[in-house]
């Protein structure tokens, strides 16, 4: 791996590598971009194959916040860090601690928060060595982001039925939902609320059952996701599910979901989807509610302004598919337009100096 041509082709700031051999810690914390605050994003912890796997992953996962934190209008920057170790077997309190204080060591251009691997007690380790991370338990914690998140899904696939049907209106559209978990849980109620015909499949079919017997949704098998006629396609399970044999089958007008990284390969695969006059609601757009709770945490946590915030996801991604319709571009083109527009401007209005000289070099 080049890795100084690897950060420079992604745009990376810093990367760091933490290396604790008595408690076992092997850390990569990413900074992509600081230009709009902090850099925020979770710690995963996995049991990679190879230390450039790791490295690769955390470069990848920490350029994704910058651009989810920019479009979602978040004054914050975007990283992420990732432990190479098995999450069932390797964890120590020793280890998160010494982790943190690597962290701390990064004096706040770094806040961390749990991902893939991590829980609120580790998150609680952490905070035993530094205050920048988020999701602890307890007064002031943001608690359960996926409730968040379900919200901004939900509004995001209204503003794409809005585009596509003329009406926001989800009543009478029949909805298939990939996954059971937490947030299609949140976002199945809404569904069933408004008056959506749902269909629910997971892997585990007690999930799916429990959240069809709960709302009214049908149960399909997981396979049957791509291939039940609907309007609208919601992943809310696992990343790459739109690729180059699932895109074919499809049968819906838009799609719509909570689960990261939904594209196999971004560009190759929203054509496709393009080709086949599916609306594609960007992922990390309308997945951003749960970035906007963890962000709530480092100003004060307030659940209202949060939820408020999450309803807003609507008028991002109308503005993002009326801008990707105007252009004739990709919606996740225009998404990704609009995110790089606002670092470089807010870059620009923070090169104006004010006056104000702080030996913390705040802005
Ligand atoms: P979760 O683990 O609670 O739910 C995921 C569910 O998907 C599980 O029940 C799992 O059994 C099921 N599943 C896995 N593979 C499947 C398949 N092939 N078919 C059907 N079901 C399958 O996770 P979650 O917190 O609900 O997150 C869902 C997705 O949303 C993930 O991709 C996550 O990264 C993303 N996301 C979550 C949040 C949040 O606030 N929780 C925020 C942003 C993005």
């Amino acid at each position: 791996m080049q890795v100084f041509d690897t950060l420079q082709e992604l745009g990376h700031e810093q990367v760091v590598l933490c290396s604790d051999p008595i408690t076992g810690l092997r850390a990569i914390v990413a900074i992509h971009n600081t230009s709009l605050g902090p850099a925020l994003g979770g710690t995963r912890m996995w049991s990679y194959a190879s230390d450039a796997d790791a490295i690769t992953d955390a470069l990848r996962l920490s350029r994704g916040m910058t651009y989810k934190a920019a479009v979602s209008g978040v004054n914050l920057g975007g990283g992420k860090a990732v432990i190479i170790g098995n999450p069932h077997k390797d964890k120590s309190e020793g280890l998160f601690r010494a982790y943190g204080r690597f962290v701390e060591t990064l004096r706040g251009r770094y806040i961390t928060a749990e991902d893939v691997g991590t829980s609120v007690r580790d998150m609680e380790w952490i905070r035993m060595e530094t205050r920048f991370v988020t999701g602890v338990g307890g007064n002031g914690g943001s608690g359960d982001p996926s409730p968040v998140t379900a919200l901004g899904v939900y509004s995001g696939m209204k503003a794409a039925a809005k585009k596509v049907y003329g009406s926001d209106s989800l009543s009478g559209k029949r909805v298939v939902v990939q996954g059971a978990g937490n947030v299609a849980t949140y976002l199945v109620q809404s569904l069933a609320k408004e008056g959506a015909h749902v269909f629910v499949s997971d892997i585990y079919a007690e999930k799916a059952e429990a959240l069809a017997a709960s709302t009214g949704a049908t149960v399909i098998a997981p396979e049957a996701v791509f291939t039940t006629p609907c309007d609208i396609f919601s992943p809310n399970a696992l990343g790459a599910i739109l690729n180059d044999e699932t895109i074919p089958q499809l049968t819906c007008a838009i799609v719509a979901g909570g689960a990261n990284n939904q594209l196999k390969e971004e560009r190759k695969h929203a054509e496709a989807l393009r080709d086949r006059a599916i609306m594609y609601a960007p992922d990390y757009v309308i997945n951003a509610g749960g970035l906007m709770n963890v962000a709530s945490e480092v100003d004060g946590y307030n659940r209202d302004k949060v939820m408020r915030q999450a309803e807003s996801i609507y008028d991002i991604t109308m503005n993002i598919l009326n801008i990707a319709a105007e252009r004739n571009i990709l919606t996740i083109e225009a998404s990704n337009a609009i995110a790089e527009d606002r670092i470089m401007k807010m870059r620009h209005v923070h090169g104006n100096y004010i006056g104000t000289p702080s030996i913390r070099g705040e802005r």
